[in-house]
């Protein structure tokens, strides 16, 4: 197992190195570097694999058998994100057209997605949010799909994927609203019925547990006086068809991290006064992309995912608390990876362009809140468990925060995939306490805020 980890480290390092041909930087930036086919790729096509030289980048046409499957889009005034997702990975071309000859501006950006066919069920997208008209794909060439999107007025733009399944992502900004927005009548504020969900989650996974014991009172915390956070999301991983981790007795994360984000959820509201969104508050399979879209959607000011941890020595415990960046250890990578539904190559090959894609990352922010988040939480915990280990406030990068516009964390609470942990997870008290621990961090940053 070591020389494996050994081996996936020194694989780490070298890809991290690499840049993707996906990269929406200007060729000339990136033609300097490059990176060699690894064999641990085992033959798949990896859009990668490219020479030293400059653009044009090499193409692997793969005629019938790549398909466009599915084109998506979220929109807001301010944000909107398009998730073009294909069956394979595969190479592509960016360009754009100028709004005037030397504008920064394009008035259409459009990719050329090599050896692919569009899917039948493919429609355009009419977005008209003032930032994009629309977003079409057309069978371009016999092995060419080309993917337009009509500008109408932007700031700036990005473009990566993520891999497994393969998606072609655009984030594109406009100028950032100054109020609150009103709910997108395709997501729901908080439902009316959380107290009872939280309490049917929470006993789903204790039942013999009786209910009175479930409700504990909290201390009171000092009101809020700052309105600088009004909105929040709760984002319980997982979900639906992806289970997460598992525990060594079959304890799912999806259930956990459910219970303890609708408790937050429920806590936030009531104690905080905060107006809060759940990316979902039932057992529904949400993609990774979609959640972040959600956050910007609903302009949200924080985004809390909430997470289990695991690793392969079951002996590994404890509370640690991530934001986006590149990962520093072996570990975070690994953990990166598994809460990315990918591999470790991925995860490098998403370190390399990581930078271009954190440009309205609030990073300082961000490592404030997994500060608060991470002392209070392990504050709660350690009260009740003294031998609890503090691993500390972390960076990796992680899908889910990647295109967040405000301070974003996911949250590890405890490892499932060590027994004793798992037994603790299992306990509605405990997720109480978690979720009590998070209010208390989130409470405490937004005290802070001058
Ligand atoms: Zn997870």
């Amino acid at each position: 197992m070591r020389r494996i980890a050994l081996l996936l480290l020194t694989l780490l390092i070298t890809l991290t190195m690499a840049v993707p041909v996906f990269s929406a930087e200007p060729a000339k930036k990136r033609s300097s570097k490059s990176v060699k086919k690894s064999s641990k790729t085992k033959g798949k096509k990896t859009a990668a694999t490219r020479k030293s030289s400059p653009a044009p980048l090499p193409v692997k046409p793969l005629p019938g058998k790549v398909l466009l499957t599915e084109m998506k889009h979220w929109s807001t005034p301010d944000y909107t994100r398009v998730a073009v997702t294909l069956n394979h990975e595969v190479s592509f071309e960016k360009h754009e057209i100028a709004k005037s000859p030397g504008s920064a501006i394009p008035s259409r950006i459009y990719f050329d997605i090599n050896g692919a066919k569009l899917g039948a069920a493919v429609k355009e997208l009419a977005i008209g949010d003032g930032l994009l008209k629309s977003a079409r794909a057309a069978q371009y060439s016999a092995d060419t799909v080309r993917v337009v999107l009509d500008v109408d007025n932007i700031k700036d733009y990005k473009i990566f994927t993520f891999a497994d399944p393969f998606r072609i992502i655009v984030d594109v900004k406009g100028e950032r609203q100054a109020s609150i927005s009103a709910l997108p009548p395709a997501i729901a504020a908080l439902p009316a019925s959380t107290d009872e969900s939280v309490q049917k989650e929470l006993a789903k996974l204790a039942p013999d547990q009786p209910k009175e014991s479930l409700v504990q009172k909290a201390p009171p915390r000092a009101p809020l006086k700052s309105g600088k956070v009004r909105r929040i999301v709760v984002d319980p991983g997982h979900g639906g068809k992806d289970p997460g981790a598992v525990g060594p007795s079959g304890l799912q994360e999806k259930d956990v991290v459910l219970a303890i984000g609708l408790s937050l959820a429920k806590k936030l509201k009531n104690d905080l006064g905060l107006d809060v969104v759940m990316t979902r508050s039932t057992d529904v399979f949400i993609e990774l992309q979609e959640r972040t879209a959600i956050a910007n959607q609903v302009g949200a000011d924080l985004f809390v995912s909430v997470h289990a941890n695991a690793a392969l020595n079951r002996s590994a415990s404890g509370i640690e608390t991530y934001y986006l960046n590149l990962a520093k250890t072996e570990k975070a990578a690994q953990l990166a990876a598994r809460e990315n539904g990918t591999s470790l190559e991925k995860v490098s090959l998403l370190q390399a362009v990581l930078f271009d894609l954190m440009a309205n990352y609030k990073l300082n922010d961000s490592a404030h809140l997994a500060e608060e988040v991470q002392k209070s939480l392990y504050r709660r915990i350690s009260g009740r468990h003294p031998s609890t280990r503090n691993l500390g406030v972390k960076q990796g990068p992680f899908y889910v925060l990647v295109g967040a516009t405000m301070p974003s964390i996911l949250v590890e609470s405890a490892f499932i995939s060590n027994a004793q942990e798992e037994a603790r997870l299992s306990d509605p008290q405990f997720l109480e306490q978690t979720a009590e621990g998070i209010v208390d961090g989130v409470h405490a940053y937004i005290s802070s805020l001058k």
